[in-house]
């Protein structure tokens, strides 16, 4: 009886781990990158110096953009340079983007809470990769914006998770096109 009992409580003191380590592992493995072509450094890079540290619902964020997003482009256009994706607040207002030291909400840059990233791509010009967009080439993206910079030739490319901040509705609604030039934006047709 009595070693019956000290079997039951050495059991009982094993089972945490034996819980804890196997999902530890598939944690481990889920988040070790954020897309399949895509590492959290290549997101999470900024060249103002300062911290660049996405929280875990950032971090998710991120990862259903790489996933829909940037994983299904690469497939297509080939390699793709992120010049900026994830920004905090302060690197946000570094980099004069939208609202400043924000982090999500109306006039906010979605680049703050990981639903907006900038690409330059490799293989063609930013010019062709927002044409290739534009007619599907790499599926029916979920994007709600895709602005192309005549100065540094690389996209942004705004994510639409189901929400369209520019109607305020629920739907995907239209990928809008816009062309940003030192004088500001137009409408464009990639
Ligand atoms: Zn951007």
């Amino acid at each position: 009886m009595q070693l019956l009992h000290v079997k039951m409580s050495e059991k009982l003191q094993l089972w945490p781990w034996g819980v804890a380590l196997p999902l530890g592992a598939v944690g481990w493995w889920l988040f070790r990158r954020p897309g399949r072509y895509f590492t959290w450094q290549e997101l999470t890079t900024t060249n103002t110096g300062l911290a660049n540290v996405p929280s875990l619902a950032d971090r998710l964020r991120l990862m259903i953009m790489a996933r829909q997003v940037l994983d299904p482009l690469r497939e297509v256009a080939g390699p793709l340079t992120v010049t900026s994706a994830f920004r905090s607040g302060k690197v946000n207002e570094a980099v004069d983007g939208a609202g400043g030291d924000c982090h999500g909400g109306p006039g906010c840059s979605q680049h703050t809470v990981g639903y907006g990233v900038d690409v330059v791509p490799h293989d063609m010009t930013a010019d062709q990769l927002a044409g290739l967009i534009r007619s599907g080439g790499a599926g029916d993206l979920p994007l709600y914006q895709v602005i192309g910079y005549s100065y540094t030739n690389h996209l942004h490319l705004g994510f639409n998770p189901g929400w369209n901040p520019e109607t305020q509705t629920g739907d995907r609604g239209r990928t809008q096109y816009k062309w940003k030039t030192r004088s500001g934006y137009e409408d464009w047709s990639p």
